[in-house]
């Protein structure tokens, strides 16, 4: 869950999953998160809705260590 102070900067980042406030300096979220926005199409049985969310990464670690197929990983590339 995120909150923004006049519309732009973050201000908050709370984990949807366990409720735990991360840290936000200057506008900058300062640890690992992972923040999902996903707008549900036709397919679903929420159609028409957009869920937000934001999980530490405690609770993303616990969550994808319950996945029968593993998260695929590879290297980022860091763009200068
Ligand atoms: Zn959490």
């Amino acid at each position: 869950m995120r909150k923004y102070r006049c519309q732009e900067e973050l201000e908050t980042v709370i984990c949807n999953c366990c409720g735990k406030k991360m840290i936000v300096k200057n506008g900058i979220l300062r640890e690992g998160a992972i923040h999902i926005d996903h707008a549900w199409d036709y397919f679903s049985e929420k159609d028409g809705e957009i869920h937000h969310l934001d999980l530490c990464e405690n609770c993303y670690d616990e969550i994808i260590s319950g996945f029968r197929i593993a998260v695929e990983k590879e290297p980022a590339v860091e763009m200068i």
